[in-house]
């Protein structure tokens, strides 16, 4: 379906709301069509049922008014050859001649068996019966009068009397016929004819639909139901009342008024609804046909409940059919709306999604930019740090060479001035021929360049050589070695060297030389710490560690204040007195034990004094030991 759509692909606001509005108004409508159905369809949908009653009425009211006809037309002309004759001229000429009354009355009984007659008779201009079909019976009418009825008054006036009514006599309800009996210009007569309708009546009952004839009046004189008869169907002023009393149509038969109110449908069908006392409302389609020649309308009463039973089954089907659509209407409609409402909640969604990232992206893009100046930032300060460094390292360099130097001018100035003194006094003493004395100088100056000797050997084991073998070694007898070398120098100041070796100490890895080197070293330090002291205990353990073996070597001295604790390992440093400590020792030791993998480090020995702690890796099995 084409529609309006904004630019984003969404149904604008004013189509949604006008085919929200179009659903809602065909709800509304599809309900109030359903509500108006019984009140507007009602007597439009009784009226198109009430085709089919109609048509069967149709048939029962022509077929009645047929046979109505069919009986009057039979006796209409007779009483005028009746009249004819000439017996009843002669009776006319002379109405009290015994023997031709006697002729007339047998030959009035004779034609009326005949054609089926109820009775024939003949009147004088007074109205009194002259001679009678029925002369012989106890209703006979010979003597009666009858000028009050208009078939003898019409017939007596020269024309064709008829008339119905409840006969006063017979109180037999009938049809009559008067004919003039003329002598030339002259009415002497009237030949009356009455037809009996009971026999036509008789047809009628039992049938479901009921036939009434009703006369001018309104008044049935006929009809399939008994207890209507003399009933009023429009009604009784006195003016009718008065009418039928003059003509003594129904001689002296009480008349009513029959509870029927008629209504019109459309389509031109008329109901008649008969609410008759001790039983139910009845309702009726009432189809009429007059007979203008008698004065008579036939009336067929059909009853209407079959078509009403119709009526209420075709409303029903409406009224479901309406609901059922009405309801397909609402579950399209809400269906629809339900789709609308997703499908805005879609666009929304992405509306949003889009929102999001469009702001995500713009965030992103100033922490980028954030990041790029704070990149740009660290590679400054890393520069700035690199050149620090360059700057430290080329400063401690220059540091440690000014350091070495004044140590080194130091360590050699002063055995080399001592010694140009004692050559010198060498010199004095041999031209003095002091021989002894000058040997004695000399051997002075020896002493003084072996301690240069030694310094120089010292120096020379900074001059590293990675390229050393590294062996299993057997830390055991390396400390024995060690132990035999430091001997005398423990015993000069009185420590102790307590040693705890576990038996199944693994092998290190290393050399045994340069371990014993630290080993001497070490202990050598401790030694020169605890000169003096109280607590002369020198404590050297070895376990087993994860990585292989840890080697603790403690002291009971002053310990190493932690200001020194980052410097002692430096080229150098020392603290003892000028020609008694190089400050190399530590420094070579450190870097023996990294040559091996290892590691060396000070720590605080609880109780005070100073503790060495040296890890060494563990060889593998198959290495081979040596000392
Ligand atoms: P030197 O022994 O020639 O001074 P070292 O490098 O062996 O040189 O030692 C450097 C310094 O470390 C020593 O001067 C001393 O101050 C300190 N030191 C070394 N061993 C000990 C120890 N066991 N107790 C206290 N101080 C020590």
């Amino acid at each position: 379906m084409a529609e309006a759509i904004d630019h984003a692909g969404r149904p604008t606001a004013r189509t949604a709301l006008r085919r929200r509005g179009l659903g809602w108004l065909a709800l509304v409508a599809a309900f109030a069509l359903l509500a108006a159905l019984p009140w507007v369809g009602g007597r439009d949908v009784l009226g198109l049922f009430m085709g089919d009653t109609a048509r069967r009425g149709d048939t029962t009211l022509r077929l009645a008014v047929a046979t109505m006809r069919g009986q009057l037309a039979r006796f209409e002309r007779l009483p005028q050859l009746v009249a004819e004759t000439a017996l009843v001229r002669a009776l006319a000429a002379a109405p009290d001649d015994a023997a031709i009354v006697a002729s007339a009355n047998a030959y009035f009984k004779h034609v009326g068996a005949v054609i089926g007659a109820s009775d024939i008779y003949y009147m004088d201009l007074d109205g009194t019966t002259r001679a009678a079909s029925n002369y012989d019976t106890e209703t006979s009418f010979v003597g009666g009068n009858f000028a009050f009825r208009p078939y003898f008054y019409e017939a007596a006036a020269g024309g064709q009397g008829r008339f119905f009514a409840l006969g006063t006599t017979s109180r037999k309800r009938g049809y009559y016929f008067g004919a003039p009996v003329v002598d030339g210009e002259r009415v002497l007569g009237v030949v009356a004819l009455k037809v009996d309708l009971d026999a036509i009546e008789e047809t009628w009952r039992g049938g479901d639909d009921e036939i009434i004839v009703t006369d001018p009046d309104g008044i049935i004189f006929l009809s399939s139901r008994a207890e209507w008869l003399f009933s009023a169907i429009a009604p009784l002023t006195p003016e009718r009342r008065a009418q039928s009393a003059a003509t003594r149509r129904y001689a002296d038969a009480t008349l009513r008024e029959l509870p029927m109110a008629e209504a019109e449908l459309r389509g031109g069908h008329r109901l008649a609804a008969v609410t008759e006392a001790g039983a139910e409302a009845r309702e009726f389609l009432r189809l009429s046909e007059a007979m203008p020649d008698a004065g008579w309308t036939v009336s067929v009463l059909l009853d209407t409940s079959s078509a009403r039973r119709q009526r209420l089954t075709a409303l029903m089907l409406v009224v479901l059919a309406v609901a059922l659509g009405s309801m397909a209407l609402a579950v399209m409609v809400q269906r629809r709306a339900r789709l609308r409402e997703r499908l805005q909640m879609q666009t929304e969604a992405q509306a949003e999604l889009e929102r999001r990232v469009v702001a995500r992206t713009s965030e992103l893009a100033s922490v980028n930019v954030r990041l790029e100046a704070e990149i740009g930032e660290r590679k400054a300060a890393e520069q700035d740090l690199h050149k620090a460094q360059a700057d430290l390292v080329q400063a401690s360099k220059l540091a440690a060479l000014g350091q070495m130097s004044a140590a080194l001018s130091h360590e050699f100035n002063q055995p080399l001035a001592a010694a140009r003194n004692y050559a010198d006094n060498a010199l004095t003493l041999i031209d003095r021929a002091r021989i002894s004395d000058a040997r004695d100088n000399i051997g002075r100056i020896l002493d003084l360049v072996d301690r240069m000797t030694s310094i120089s050997k010292h120096l020379r084991s900074f001059a590293r050589k990675p390229g050393q073998e590294l062996v299993a070694v057997n830390l055991a007898e390396v400390v024995a070695a060690s132990r035999e070398i430091v001997g005398p120098r423990l015993r000069d100041v009185g420590a102790a060297l307590i040693v705890d070796l576990p038996a199944d100490l693994p092998l290190v890895v290393g050399g045994p030389v340069r371990l014993q080197q630290v080993l001497v070293n070490l202990i050598s330090n401790a030694a020169d710490a605890i000169e003096g002291h109280a607590d002369r205990r020198i404590e050297l353990a070895a376990h087993a560690s994860a990585k292989g073996l840890r080697l603790t070597l403690r002291d009971h001295g002053p310990g190493v204040p932690a200001s020194q604790r980052e410097r002692i390992f430096d080229p150098f440093f020392s603290t003892k007195v000028v020609g008694k400590g190089l400050g190399l020792g530590l420094s070579i030791s450190y870097n023996i034990i990294k040559d091996f993998g290892g590691d060396l480090r000070v720590a605080d020995a609880p109780g005070g004094g100073a503790l060495f702690i040296i890890d060494l890796r563990a060889a593998k099995a198959k290495s081979k030991a040596r000392a």
